[in-house]
């Protein structure tokens, strides 16, 4: 029998979360006219239920709320800045920024993700128009290493394990990345599939590099981050869901204890990060999703289960954080 791919089943969670992000758009929860392009079949897809689409608008409302926060702080620095998106999958972030009000302010946009799900990205870039206009002229764009990267002038696809020490994931990164430019790392619903241990390395290997760059090469040396992820898996609701991932054979080698909520911001803190914050997507759905846009979701479709909604939203948080250099007094890190 076939030595079963515990990396396999963690690359199918890919397909999940476009195949949400497909499903919250065409219900007309979120605008994203990309996603399409990275679903086989887009049109034959069904929709999520209801409960899905309203968890993939507030992770996704969400995020994009503090990615403009991060560019709106590069704008008042005047600075570009970058973006790193680890575990990437078939995100479509680095579209809709190029295509929207911010899209000068971005200097590069990385995406690494293993190289099964960076080969079929590449693919898919190549084969649709609409996505490689966006990346520039066709002469501008270059496909390496058999396939599984893709670079344009701003935009580079990366094949990389991101439990690989962290030197190595950086060595592939380093000929684009510049490390004096603040720069913004993203895991959306990536760290739950790795160790504490991997995950922490590679935290502090970007904080290592940027560190050092601020003392050799005077840079600004500013680093933020996001993650979104899972937490709370020790309750009685958590249990249960740790269990449907598990029957699906995604390992999860999570952490020994989960996360909860009070220690989330430490994903950040732990490595000298100025601040952090995190909030549940059930706080983010409730308290800061503006109010006109609540009523108009909340039409889209007939939802019952609040009480099992609030239970879901409830145990996925977003954390952020921001690390300033040691001796940095000017820059405010309240992004
Ligand atoms: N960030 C995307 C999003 O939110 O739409 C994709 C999320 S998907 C749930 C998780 C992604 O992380 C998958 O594309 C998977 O292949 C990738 N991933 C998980 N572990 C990884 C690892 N060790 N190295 C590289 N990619 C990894």
């Amino acid at each position: 029998p076939a030595r079963p791919d515990p990396d396999g089943a963690v690359r199918l969670t890919d397909s999940d979360a476009a195949l949400a992000r497909l499903s919250a758009v065409q219900k007309h929860y979120l605008a994203d006219p990309f996603i399409r392009h990275f679903v086989p079949r887009a049109h034959l897809q069904p929709p999520r239920p209801p409960l899905i689409n309203v968890g993939t608008y507030v992770r996704s409302e969400g995020i994009d709320t503090l990615v403009e926060r991060w560019f709106a702080f590069a704008e008042q620095e005047c600075v570009q800045c970058q973006i790193v998106s680890l575990g990437a999958g078939s995100d479509t972030r680095f579209w809709r920024i190029s295509t929207g009000p911010r899209k000068d302010l971005l200097r590069a946009y990385f995406e690494v993700d293993f190289s099964e799900i960076t080969m079929k990205k590449a693919m898919a870039i190549r084969k649709s128009k609409e996505l490689s206009a966006v990346l520039g002229k066709p002469e501008d764009i270059s496909v390496a290493n058999g396939g599984t990267s893709l670079h344009a002038p701003k935009y580079h696809l990366l094949a990389g394990d991101l439990r690989q020490p962290p030197s190595e994931l950086l060595a592939l990164l380093e000929p684009h990345l510049s490390p004096v430019h603040p720069t913004l790392l993203l895991f959306e619903c990536v760290l739950v599939y790795m160790s504490p241990q991997a995950s922490s390395a590679l935290i502090q290997g970007f904080v290592d590099h940027f560190d050092n760059a601020a003392r050799t090469q005077g840079g600004h040396g500013v680093l933020g981050g996001i993650v979104y992820e899972m937490f709370g898996l020790e309750d009685s609701f958590g249990k249960v869901m740790k269990s449907n991932l598990m029957a699906r054979n995604v390992s999860l080698p999570g952490a020994d204890p989960y996360p909860t909520q009070a220690s989330l911001p430490t994903r950040f803190l732990k490595h000298g990060f100025t601040m952090a914050k995190a909030l549940t997507l059930r706080d983010i759905r409730r308290s800061y999703v503006d109010p006109a846009e609540q009523e108009r979701i909340s039409h889209l479709e007939m939802l019952d289960e609040i009480e099992e909604l609030e239970l879901v939203l409830g145990h996925y948080a977003i954390t952020w954080g921001t690390k300033l250099p040691g001796g940095a007094t000017v820059l405010k890190a309240n992004w």
